[in-house]
C-alpha cells in the first residue's frame, strides 16, 4: 500500500485537535487528516470534566490573559454552537463563595479581574449575606459572587458533533490509530514523515504531510520528545474524581457553587457543587497525584509507576527533583488532596463548609475521573497558561488545562488566522462558511493573542 499524503496531519481528537480541525476544514481546502488513537473522539479529558463554560473571573488579567480572553468569547462561541446542534447549554450561572476572611478578599479581587477581562457589570455581582439567604438558602457563606455568564454543558457530546462537522467538511478522520514515531523535518520545504498503528491489526503504517500538528492533551509532550525538540518542561499528572449526589439533593442549590481554592498558588479548584447539563448534581474534582496520563484506575497507575519515576528523575539534576517533589506547599496540597482521593468523607466534607446538610453518606455512586496534565519548569514551579511550541512545520499544543474546553473555538480560530498570517495555510472559503457570527470571530481573533 502508498504513502498516505496529505497537507497537515492533527493528532489527537480530543476537543482542540477536532475544533481546529473544523474551523481549519471551514476557511481552506487544505487536506487535513485527524488522528486519534482511541475509537472515539473525545474520550480523554474532553468528555471527563466538570462541563462548565467557566466565566472568566478567577484568571488573573495579567498572567493568564489568552485563557482568559479565550474563555470570554467561548460563552457565545457555544452557546450558539449548542443551539444549532439542539446541543444542552444549561445558562445556569454560577456562584463562588467565601466562608472565611481571607476569602472575601478574594472574592472582591475576582470582581474587579471578572470585569478587567471583559464581563459586563451587569453580569457579574457580590452578595452578602442576606441577598445568598433569598437566592440559595441551603448555602452558609459570608459573601459570594454571582455570575450570570456561566454555563454547563456536555463537552464529550460537543466534541462528537464538532467532528461529525469536520467529516462533513470533508476532514479525514482516522480511529484507533496511536502515532509512534515522528520524523522531524529539518528544512521548512521538507515533508514530515509519521508512523501510525492501526488496531487491532498494530501493522504500521504511514503518513507525509507538510504540517503537523499535535493536540495530544496528556501525551503532547511525550510527542515532543519522540522528535527530540528540547525543552524544559516536566509533566505531572493530577486525577480529579467526582461523587454523584442522589435525587434528593437535586432541589439544593439552583447555581453550582465554587469555593475560593485553598491552595491558590496551584493551579488547581478546590471540589465543587457541580450541576451538569443533564441536571445531575455532583461533588467534585480534587487533584490526586498520578503516574499516568490516563491513569483512572490503580491497576494502570502500579503499571505506570517505576516508567514514571525513571522519567521523571532523567535528565533532572538532583537538586531540581528536590525543588519538585519537597517543596512544603506542594507537599501539603498533595497530601490534601490525596486524601480527598482515599476518602470520600474528606473531599465531601470540604463542601459541607458552604453547604452543610450535605451527609457524606448519602454519596454511593461514583462519577466519572479526569486526569489534568500540567508542566512544571526547572524550577518546579506549576506552568499556569497553555503553550504553542513552535518548530520547522510544527505546532505542539502543551499544558492545554481548565478552562482549555470553554476556550477551544476561539484559540482555535486565533491558532487558524494565525497560520493563515503565516502563509502556512491558504484562505479558500469565506468566514461565512462556518456557523459564528463573523463580528464575533474578528474581536477574538483580535483579543486572543497567541
Ligand atoms: C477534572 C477536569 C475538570 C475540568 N473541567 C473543565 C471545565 O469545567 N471547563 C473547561 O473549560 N475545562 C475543563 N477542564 C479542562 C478541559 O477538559 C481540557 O482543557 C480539554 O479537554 C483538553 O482537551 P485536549 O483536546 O487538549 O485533550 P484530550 O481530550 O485529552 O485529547 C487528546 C487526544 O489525543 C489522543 N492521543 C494522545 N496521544 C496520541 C497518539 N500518540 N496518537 C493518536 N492520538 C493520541 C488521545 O487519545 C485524546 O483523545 C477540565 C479538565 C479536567 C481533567
Amino acid at each position: 500500500m502508498g504513502i498516505n499524503k496529505t497537507d497537515i496531519v492533527i493528532i489527537g481528537a480530543g476537543i482542540i485537535g477536532t475544533t481546529l480541525s473544523y474551523i481549519i476544514s471551514s476557511l481552506s481546502n487544505a487536506k487535513i487528516i485527524l488522528i486519534e488513537q482511541e475509537n472515539k473522539v473525545g474520550v480523554h479529558s474532553s468528555s471527563r470534566n466538570t462541563g462548565k463554560v467557566h466565566a472568566p473571573f478567577i484568571y488573573d488579567p495579567e498572567k493568564k490573559k489568552v485563557i482568559a480572553k479565550a474563555a470570554l468569547f467561548g460563552y457565545e462561541f457555544w452557546n450558539e454552537y449548542c443551539r444549532l446542534k439542539k446541543i444542552p447549554f444549561k445558562d445556569d450561572g454560577i456562584i463562588e463563595v467565601a466562608t472565611n476572611n481571607e476569602g472575601i478578599k478574594t472574592i472582591y479581587r475576582h470582581l474587579e479581574w471578572g470585569i478587567r477581562n471583559g464581563l459586563d457589570k451587569k453580569d457579574i455581582e457580590i452578595l452578602d449575606k442576606k441577598d445568598i439567604e433569598n437566592i440559595e438558602p441551603n448555602v452558609k457563606c459570608q459573601t459570594a459572587l454571582l455570575c450570570n455568564r456561566d454555563a454547563s454543558v456536555d463537552y464529550g457530546e460537543i466534541t462528537r458533533a464538532l467532528a461529525n462537522d469536520a467529516n462533513k467538511n470533508k476532514v479525514n478522520i482516522i480511529m484507533n490509530s496511536k502515532v509512534t514515531k515522528i520524523k522531524y523535518a529539518q528544512r521548512s520545504n521538507e515533508e514530515i514523515h509519521l508512523k501510525y498503528k492501526r488496531y487491532p491489526d498494530t501493522n504500521e503504517k504511514e503518513i507525509q504531510c507538510d504540517y503537523l500538528i499535535n493536540a495530544a492533551g496528556g501525551s503532547s509532550l511525550g510527542l515532543v520528545n519522540m522528535m527530540g525538540i528540547n525543552h524544559d518542561y516536566k509533566n505531572l499528572h493530577f486525577r480529579g474524581d467526582y461523587w454523584i449526589a442522589p435525587h434528593k439533593y437535586n432541589s439544593l442549590t439552583n447555581h453550582s457553587i465554587y469555593s475560593i481554592p485553598k491552595f491558590q498558588q496551584f493551579p488547581f479548584l478546590d471540589p465543587h457543587w457541580i450541576i451538569r447539563s443533564n441536571g445531575n448534581r455532583e461533588i467534585g474534582p480534587n487533584a490526586c497525584p498520578v503516574f499516568s496520563q490516563y491513569g483512572y484506575n490503580t491497576k494502570i497507575n502500579l503499571k505506570e509507576f517505576v516508567p514514571r519515576i525513571y522519567g521523571f528523575v532523567k535528565g533532572f539534576n538532583i537538586k531540581r527533583t528536590k525543588n519538585v517533589l519537597f517543596k512544603k506547599e506542594i507537599l501539603k496540597m498533595v497530601s490534601n488532596e490525596m486524601l480527598s482521593s482515599i476518602s470520600k468523607w474528606h473531599m465531601i466534607n470540604r463542601v459541607k463548609k458552604f453547604l452543610p446538610s450535605l451527609k457524606s453518606k448519602d454519596f454511593t455512586a461514583k462519577g466519572t475521573s479526569g486526569i489534568r496534565s500540567n508542566l512544571i519548569d526547572k524550577k518546579g514551579d506549576f506552568i499556569l497558561n497553555p503553550i504553542f511550541l513552535n518548530s520547522n512545520n510544527t505546532m505542539h499544543i502543551l499544558n492545554y488545562n481548565s478552562p482549555g474546553a470553554t476556550g477551544a473555538i476561539s484559540i482555535g480560530f486565533a491558532l487558524t488566522f494565525k497560520l493563515i498570517e503565516k502563509g502556512i495555510i491558504k484562505k479558500d472559503k469565506e468566514i461565512s462558511n462556518n456557523p459564528f457570527n463573523e463580528k464575533l470571530i474578528m474581536d477574538c481573533v483580535k483579543e486572543v493573542k497567541i
